[in-house]
């Protein structure tokens, strides 16, 4: 899979971009920064959008994506999530008020279908077996396990500390690379339990939870909160764990 990181912070600035990843050109994890970051040509392509939470630094981009695909024509924009998540953003994001309803626009043609995903049942988004597994977040959130028959990338979304994820990923046998959240340093801990986000000393504890077989899955590390950064980054360089890498904008893998 074509893995490209087309924002990997948790705020934004020129600098800094909000999460979202794209697999292949056609699928995006989250939509913290798609439209900022894709050419007309490029966001046409993509076919799906799977969102972990509705948190709006993860799915803002929905916003412009669908209605520049109103003008675009081709087929509609699938937005996967949990039931509850896809509720969320009927009720009070594409709800008429805020923003237009996509899913009648225009006219009898949808721009916008929403997908349910069951949480644990991996089902078929536009050729991809996508499967969510709940974790722990201030809202109901879902990390997101993309396969492409070869190869699964693993999505953490928001999280803090859980067991269900790791659980899976010690099951799933072609993981090419975890995604992991981690937004505030050390000293901000009381600030990242209560908002169910990583420092890089919980993470830490998080990490020895990997099986022995997942020890060397690539660890690409995201949602850093910019003001944060050099003293997050810092904390994170002294976690002894083999494969960790801090996500930059513009990366690309093939996993
Ligand atoms: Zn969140
Ligand atoms: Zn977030």
């Amino acid at each position: 899979m074509d893995f490209r990181v087309l924002g990997c912070h948790g705020g934004e600035s020129p600098k800094h971009q909000c999460p979202a990843f794209m697999l292949d050109g056609r699928i995006c994890l989250d939509a913290g920064s798609i439209t900022n970051m894709l050419s007309l040509k490029e966001q046409q392509k993509v076919e799906a959008v799977v969102v972990s939470h509705a948190h709006l630094d993860h799915v803002r981009d929905l916003a412009m994506l669908a209605d520049t695909r109103t003008q675009q024509g081709g087929p509609p924009l699938v937005i996967a999530s949990t039931p509850g998540t896809i509720a969320v953003l009927k009720k009070h994001f594409f709800n008429d008020k805020l923003w237009p309803d996509f899913s009648k626009i225009p006219g009898e043609k949808a721009t916008v279908i929403y997908q349910n995903l069951k949480p644990e049942v991996p089902t078929d988004v536009c050729g991809y077996q996508v499967r969510l597994v709940p974790v722990h977040h201030t809202v109901e959130a879902a990390a997101i396990f993309v396969s492409d028959g070869t190869s699964t990338v693993a999505y953490s979304g928001d999280t803090g500390p859980t067991d269900r994820l790791w659980e899976v990923l010690a099951k799933e046998p072609h993981v090419r690379a975890l995604l992991m959240e981690v937004a505030f340093p050390n000293e901000q801990d009381k600030l990242a339990r209560d908002s169910r986000h990583h420092t890089p000393k919980s993470l830490e504890l998080e990490l020895k939870k990997l099986g022995v077989k997942q020890r060397d899955i690539p660890v690409l590390l995201f949602h850093i909160k910019p003001v944060f950064q050099k003293d997050t980054e810092r904390q994170l360089s002294k976690i002894r764990a083999r494969n960790n890498t801090i996500l930059n904008i513009g990366d690309q893998y093939i996993l």
